[in-house]
């Protein structure tokens, strides 16, 4: 019989596939990765088993542990799906910007959710960041995995997306497209993508117009999951090779025309990690293989990105098709 252990043994192997239609004009071939396919739906599974089985290890998470993470998406899916499976439970500290969703993915998962408001300085005491500290402190047992300052996360990029890009593509792999938010996927896989192939791979970042990894004013901006206004420590620029810088108007409009065109509903940060690649795939010669990755599902913004509503309200541009069915038919 052919079957897993238990769903956090279907973490990573997740494949790769060809763009055909948002490539038009381009002699490059561009793969996308799809960590969508992930059982938690996004790349974060791969740091929350790494980051558990290290705080194992080091004895900071005991039987009967309590993991304590200020996360809203995805991290905490991720670390929800691989605590169920070894008895911990999870308190996540989301502010209150968060939909409604989203919390409720995590209270599905077991997780508790601890609602702060957002506007507040980090100092107040009823912060995201003091609240999060002081139910640590509280807690017996509690440990805080902290994805921004965590080396596990970057080494489970380094152990794992990076060996199987460089597998699927049997080397052939020149460019290493990536958004950044922890920094975790871009400095794990590009370390890894960098050594096998003695520096040949080019590592590419894709950042919000707005955040602080492309230089340039920091301001807030609607792409969820990247950019940051402070320099984590997962992060490392020595494998950065360079940016392109992506704003949200573009990064919307490409999430969907992944959906439209090559059937690849995802979210905003994928849309954004392919509007910067194509940008730097334009001028590459016919035998460049860009591999991308695409971090999460579209079903996780059916209310914003996917909303013509929404995007109207917000300033976007939406494109209109003439109705088969005319609203009055039905
Ligand atoms: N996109 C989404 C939707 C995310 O949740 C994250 C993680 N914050 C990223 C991109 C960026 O990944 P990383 O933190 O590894 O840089």
């Amino acid at each position: 019989m052919r079957y897993a252990q238990s769903v956090a043994d279907l973490v990573g192997n997740t494949p790769l596939v060809r763009l055909n239609r948002v490539t038009e004009g381009i002699a490059a071939t561009v793969l996308v990765k799809i960590e969508y396919l992930n059982p938690g739906g996004s790349s974060k599974d791969r740091i929350a088993a790494n980051i558990i089985d290290a705080a194992e290890r080091d004895g900071q998470l005991l039987p009967g542990g309590v993991i304590v993470e200020p996360t809203s998406g995805n991290t905490g899916v991720g670390l929800a799906l691989i605590a169920q499976q070894r008895g911990y439970r999870c308190v996540f500290v989301v502010p209150d910007k968060v939909g409604e969703d989203k919390r409720a993915v995590l209270r599905a998962y077991g997780a508790e959710v601890v609602v702060t408001p957002t506007a507040v300085e980090p100092e107040d005491p009823q912060s995201y960041y003091s609240v999060s500290d002081r139910l640590v402190r509280e807690i017996p047992g509690a440990f805080k995995p902290n994805q921004y300052e965590n080396q596990n996360g970057p080494r489970s990029h380094y152990e794992t997306t990076g060996p199987e890009i460089w597998r699927d593509t049997e080397g052939r792999i020149t460019h290493f497209i990536a958004g950044v938010g922890t920094g975790g996927t871009i400095s794990g896989t590009g370390k890894y993508l960098k050594e096998v192939s003695d520096g040949r791979v080019q590592v590419i970042g894709v950042d919000p117009v707005g955040s602080i990894y492309s230089g340039g004013p920091v301001h807030t901006y609607d792409v969820e999951g990247v950019g940051e206004d402070f320099w984590p420590g997962a992060y490392d620029g020595s494998v950065v090779d360079g940016f392109e810088k992506v704003s949200d108007a573009e990064s919307f409009a490409m999430t969907r025309r992944l959906a439209r065109e090559e059937g690849l509903l995802v979210g905003g940060s994928s849309g954004m990690a392919v509007a910067g690649a194509l940008a730097a795939a334009r001028d590459l010669p016919a035998d460049a293989v860009v591999v991308v990755l695409l971090p999460d599902s579209g079903r996780g913004y059916m209310g914003k990105i996917f909303d013509d509503a929404w995007m109207r309200e917000h300033g976007y541009e939406v494109e209109t098709v003439e109705p088969l069915v005319p609203a009055a038919a039905t």
